[in-house]
């Protein structure tokens, strides 16, 4: 059958004599009254019911027992129970064994508050505590936190990046274990942190980044020590923005190393390391010489938003391909001559946007660097 509602998926599973729940993330925001991006379940049924019994779906992770039934909007997991062996590869348990109890599934899950199960009545399955812990705000490792840690370092970020998202603390035996544990998270793949790092970034709390830091999780990436992050709360949620904002606290931090998209990275590292302008002039200079990319980045960590807005919404000249004339213009000069001509054209330009009109840009009288002079005026744009 094709599922157009999660509940859907649950009923069908049922129907053909299985048990099925919905578990993890999706009860905790409910619980929460939180939106519930995605939807996992965990059922009695394997891999090759699931993919038998609905007609849209991927056997994503057949291998985890994991099959993404596709909905009319969006996907949901639907998993096996099972429990996990280590996980050495840092991504995928290397073995997973299917069991037969919801219960046993339940004690693989990384904290309280992400084990519980529901039925598609409401019925709430909470074998660790977890109601409990969300009335408290708790993030506590089901079963042993030390034992749980060495499985899967990951947990540890996991628990900062959840304590960040939510807006709960880590649970004191469980923070106590994270700071046993944390150079286990030397090991963990680049791709799995910067996930991490990137959730807790765009999170309500984007300085428990440093808490990470202080604790040990990001040595493998030279953070070292908790620093002052609290400026980044106030920037807007974009990752460009708070990736970058991150880089100016630690200027040492690689985004590369860190897995990001190349563009992306050093976009961010060089937009953190740009010294704000002072004006209007500044910001033109700016984004001439940077690009808009960098040059919205670099306005955002500066609060100049709407300045760098206004400047890109006016049409005035700020690049080489917006100037009132071309290397046709000059064909008496070649290579770095011309480039020094059209640059030195533009730099007058941005100072003086008037001037952007072919006649006065042949014109205009040069000093002996090939700049255009100094008192050249601005007003000879109008006169001529
Ligand atoms: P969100 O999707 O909002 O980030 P989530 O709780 O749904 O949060 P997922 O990473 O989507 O987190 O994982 C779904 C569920 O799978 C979790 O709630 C948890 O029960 C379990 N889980 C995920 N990763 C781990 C892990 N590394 N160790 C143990 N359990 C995990
Ligand atoms: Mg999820």
């Amino acid at each position: 059958m094709t599922a157009r509602a999660p509940s859907e998926i649950l009923d069908t599973l049922e129907q053909a004599g299985y048990e099925a729940y919905y578990v993890g993330g999706c009860v905790r925001d409910r619980l929460l009254g939180r939106p519930v991006h995605d939807w996992d379940i965990t059922t009695s049924a394997m891999p090759e019911v699931v993919l038998a019994l609905f007609g849209h779906c991927v056997p994503t992770g057949i291998a985890h027992g994991t099959v993404t039934v596709l909905l009319e909007d969006t996907g949901a997991e639907v998993t096996t129970f099972r429990t996990d062996g280590s996980y050495h590869d840092g991504r995928h348990p290397d073995r997973v064994t299917f069991v037969r109890s919801l219960r046993e599934d339940q004690a693989r899950r990384d904290f309280t508050v992400n084990a519980m199960a529901m039925d598609r009545w409401g019925r709430i399955y909470d074998a660790f505590g977890g109601q409990a812990d969300l009335d408290r705000r708790l993030l506590r490792a089901v079963g042993d936190p030390e034992t749980r840690f060495r499985e899967d370092a990951l947990r540890m970020l996991r628990a900062l990046r959840f304590s960040a998202q939510l807006d709960f603390t880590v649970e004191s035996e469980t923070l106590a274990a994270i700071g046993r544990c944390a150079g286990l998270a030397r090991a963990l793949s680049a791709e799995r942190v910067r996930d991490e790092l990137e959730k807790t970034l765009l999170s309500p709390r984007p300085e428990t980044v440093a808490e990470m830091a202080g604790l040990g999780l990001l040595t493998a990436f030279g953070l070292t020590e908790s620093r002052d992050l609290s400026a980044l709360a106030v920037l807007p949620a974009k990752a460009a923005v708070r990736w970058a904002g991150l880089c100016r606290a630690y200027p040492s931090l690689d985004l590369e190393a860190l897995r990001l998209p190349k563009r992306p990275a050093q976009d961010a590292m060089a937009a953190a390391r740009i010294p704000y302008p002072g004006d209007r002039l500044g910001w033109k200079r700016l984004l001439s010489a940077e690009g808009e990319t960098r040059g919205r980045i670099a306005a955002a960590l500066a609060h100049q938003t709407e300045t760098v807005e206004e400047i890109l919404a006016s049409g005035e000249c700020l690049w080489l391909k917006d100037l009132a004339v071309t290397g046709a213009d000059f064909p008496a000069l070649r290579g770095p001559a011309l480039g020094r001509r059209l640059h030195a054209l533009l730099a007058y330009v941005l100072e003086h946007p008037e001037a952007n009109i072919r006649e006065t840009l042949l014109h205009i009288p040069l000093d002996s660097q090939g700049s255009p002079a100094v008192e050249f005026s601005a007003n000879f744009a109008n006169r001529s």
